[in-house]
């Protein structure tokens, strides 16, 4: 056991406010200016399960130097990843079980994720702060322990609007103990949670990342010929997400089979480069998946970073792709959707409502809900080069005025003021 539980993530990106403010319309850079200037000097902390991989790590990069150019002093730390995998194990249980799976989870193991939690306590109540943010259950019940009276928020970023009851009925009294607990739909709340603590917004991406960054397809490809050995001129369908059953990859190559029929020369890339230190699982889906995908010259997997530039990677991915898929079952939100939109791709998404939330059926992208709407959508949208520009364009209008960043710091500017009201 390190003797450290919570490492503090060292974020050395610095930003001026000018460079984003220039994304909001006047009335909201005035309130975001305002609320600014009364949270000034004001310490928030914000705690996750880890520091690279997924959407919440994704967010914090961004959100604790948007926060420092305004005056807030805030800090991020993360779950050392040395605690172990029989902690990782038992939280990834809670995840899925959250998201509605049926999980038995023992009592050894709920000792542990307790254990664990005691400790990470003990590290948070070091650290001081005026704001305590708890982003999802790995740390759940060490915000609960510590800092008590203090303004403590937890942020749930799962879809958790049919969680399997016997593992809800354990953490929903920790969720309710917390002054503030938000959501990114309103769907996911349930209904036994005291309304006056619900906040309900949607996470977003950040418009100066380099993530975001549009690159020429010409570029793009090229970079996935020399880094991935992607033929430059096949037609492309691409799905980036973590190797996680809930991102459906098995229907995305089901559906790709399909599309093939017509295409033969396409080709599919699943990028879920296994970055993230809390996701035991996503081994055992990635040797699903790659078993299926068998030794098929037109599927390529990418998994282990192999010293790969993984941000670029995915950047490059997103730009150069001529389909962007995201099969999602369930999803909290889905960052991947609004970055590929933001390039203006027309993403063909699953049904769950994370993606719901950002795509318009039929106007800047597509849900389906089965591999063959999905090849269906795909053969479309490989035949009409016309109608996917001008989707293209939608979905980056969508982003542009509901899914920024700076919309997002000024949801968490009114939430830390209304929690230490
Ligand atoms: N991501 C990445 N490379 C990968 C897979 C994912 O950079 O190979 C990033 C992706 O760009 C996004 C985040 O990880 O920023 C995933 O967030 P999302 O909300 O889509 O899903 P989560 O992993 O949190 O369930």
């Amino acid at each position: 056991m390190p003797k450290s539980i919570l490492k503090k993530v060292i974020v050395s990106k610095q930003i001026h406010s000018s460079e984003f403010l220039k994304f909001m319309p006047a009335r909201e850079k005035k309130e975001l200016l305002e609320q600014a200037f009364e949270l000034r000097g004001k310490r928030v902390v914000h705690v996750n399960a880890t520091a690279a991989g997924g959407g919440v790590a994704e967010i914090l990069k961004s959100l604790i130097p948007y926060l420092r150019s305004l005056g807030v002093q805030a800090d991020w730390y993360s779950i050392n990843p040395e605690v172990g995998k029989e902690f990782f194990t038992v939280t990834n249980k809670i995840h899925n079980a959250l998201q509605g799976a049926a999980v038995k989870i023992t009592s050894p193991e709920w000792a542990e994720y307790q254990r664990v939690n005691k400790q990470i306590a003990d590290d948070l109540d070091k650290i001081d702060c005026d704001v305590l943010v708890i982003n999802d259950p790995q740390p759940l019940l060490a915000g609960s322990y510590s800092h008590p009276g203090k303004a403590k928020i937890y942020f749930s970023h799962i879809d958790t609007s049919a969680a399997f009851m016997p593992v809800w009925k354990k953490i929903f009294p920790v969720i309710s103990s917390y002054r503030k607990i938000v959501f990114s739909n309103r769907s996911f709340v349930s209904g036994g949670l005291p309304r006056r603590k619900i906040k309900v917004f949607t996470p977003a991406i950040d418009p100066l990342a380099s993530k975001q960054k549009i690159i020429t397809r010409k570029e793009a490809r090229h970079y996935l010929k020399n880094e991935g050995d992607i033929p430059p001129a096949c037609p492309l369908v691409a799905q980036i997400s973590r190797f996680d059953v809930w991102k459906n990859p098995m229907g995305v190559i089901q559906a790709f089979r399909m599309v093939e029929n017509m295409y033969p020369e396409a080709r599919l890339a699943l990028v879920g480069f296994n970055e993230a230190k809390d996701n035991p699982a996503a081994a055992a889906v990635h040797k699903d998946v790659a078993a299926v995908a068998g030794n098929s010259k037109d599927i390529f997997i990418f998994f282990d970073p192999k010293g790969k530039n993984i941000a670029e990677f995915t950047v490059m991915t997103q730009n150069a792709a001529d389909i962007i898929v995201q099969n999602s079952t369930k999803e909290g939100f889905g960052l991947t959707v609004a970055e590929a939109m933001w390039k203006r791709q027309p993403v063909i998404g699953g049904p769950a409502s994370g993606i719901r939330k950002q795509i318009q059926n039929g106007k800047n992208g597509f849900i389906v809900k089965t591999p063959e709407e999905l090849a269906e959508k795909v053969i479309f949208l490989l035949s009409h080069p016309k109608k996917r520009k001008a989707m293209g364009k939608a979905a980056r209008k969508t982003v542009l005025q509901k899914f920024l960043f700076p919309r997002l710091v000024l949801d968490h500017f009114k939430l830390y003021k209304s929690c230490l009201k």
